[in-house]
């Protein structure tokens, strides 16, 4: 069903897929990856995503990006690129809205935390929880726990794992013990997330006034484009200034990005999906000379943005919401809600730390910090 007619062989093809760990009945008016787009979209986590901070906190502002919107931007990206690729679109959609599922709250903040106080206990890392949200803990379906996904769009998920929790993985984990590559859908989808994340950090960053304009054009991949706008709009408002450089930035990368990954699989001569697994390295890139210009973006931002004095004040206060709210529930499991309190009773050490850890990776900033206040009363 999904198998249009430009698809190419090397395409995730839902007819050669590994399948659903749960056997269904083939969906009647949809093909399989379309129908994980859908499920994906009616979770519950996704939802979640509207309240959850990419870089800002839901609360400083109504115009900044949310991990909903990133997941949107993410899909748009991946989705043009894997059309003009031949590759399977319902597939790209599926893992770029699901990639960030498992997210904390807080961003990085939240998911470092979290992982700090998981450290006797294995460990948290938020693309095995995206993987865990869709295998598990999303409790929707009467026939089978999670939301039963096919193998490519859960492989596409799990963008890094490591060994320790590869071996315990089974099928998904294979890869990352045989070091070998997702589908190409999958390697779409993961430098979607790095483009879109890199653009619209140069949005948010500047409409909070953490960036300047002068500070921006120092990065060649925003001046060159600057230049170009500014001479044929030179009296154009800095606002609408940025979009434009912005919207030519992605048009820039996104197109390098098509032609370079196109040569690629070329050179490579792989004829199907097993063949890409077996590359032996990532077929979609950037041509080396953009990689590098988005590579010293994203360098800038971190620098600049994620390390600025005003984001850093922020960083700590999330720090501390996660790292008591893990205490407070560790010390007495009996203050979470009962379908995390029961479940956790049952079990002990890292089992026990684990159900906590779910909890508190759902929340919504706004929840965590409510919660956060509920603690002391
Ligand atoms: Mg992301």
């Amino acid at each position: 069903m999904t198998t249009n007619a430009s698809m190419k062989s090397y395409a995730a093809n839902e007819s050669a897929s590994r399948g659903r760990r749960f056997d269904e009945p083939r969906p009647a008016f949809r093909g399989e990856f379309q129908r994980d787009r859908d499920r994906i979209i009616h979770s519950t986590a996704f939802r979640r995503l509207v309240y959850k901070t990419q870089v800002f906190v839901n609360h400083e502002g109504d115009l900044y990006r949310t991990r909903l919107t990133h997941s949107l931007e993410v899909s748009q990206i991946g989705r043009s690129a894997a059309v003009a690729l031949g590759l399977n679109e319902p597939l790209t959609e599926a893992i770029c809205l699901a990639h960030d599922l498992g997210h904390t709250p807080f961003g990085h903040a939240g998911q470092d935390t979290l992982n700090e106080c998981m450290r006797d206990h294995g460990g948290f890392e938020h693309n095995l929880q995206s993987l865990r949200v869709v295998d598990e803990l999303e409790a929707k379906y009467a026939d089978f726990p999670g939301l039963n996904l096919m193998f490519e769009t859960r492989e596409g998920i799990l963008k890094h794992c490591s060994v320790r929790n590869a071996r315990e993985l089974g099928d998904v984990g294979e890869r990352f013990l045989e070091r070998k590559q997702p589908g190409l859908e999958a390697q779409i989808a993961n430098l979607a997330d790095a483009i879109a994340y890199n653009n619209h950090d140069v949005d948010d960053g500047f409409r909070a006034g953490l960036l300047s304009l002068d500070q921006l054009r120092e990065q060649s991949l925003f001046a060159e484009q600057y230049d170009r706008v500014h001479a044929k709009y030179p009296s154009l408002e800095d606002r609408r200034l940025i979009y434009e450089i912005i919207r030519r930035m992605i048009g820039k990368v996104v197109t390098d990005l098509i032609e370079e990954t196109g040569r690629q699989i070329e050179a490579a001569g792989v004829r199907s999906i097993d063949e890409v697994r077996d590359a032996g390295q990532p077929l979609v890139n950037m041509s080396p000379p953009v990689y590098e210009q988005h590579v010293a973006l994203k360098r800038f931002l971190n620098k600049h943005l994620y390390s600025h004095e005003q984001k850093l004040d922020m960083t700590r206060r999330a720090q501390a919401i996660v790292r008591e709210l893990f205490e407070a529930y560790s010390s007495d499991i009996g203050r979470m809600p009962p379908e995390f309190a029961d479940r956790a009773a049952s079990l002990d050490g890292a089992e026990r730390a684990r159900v906590i850890a779910d909890y508190i990776a759902g929340m919504t900033d706004r929840y965590a910090i409510a919660a956060h206040e509920g603690l002391a009363g």
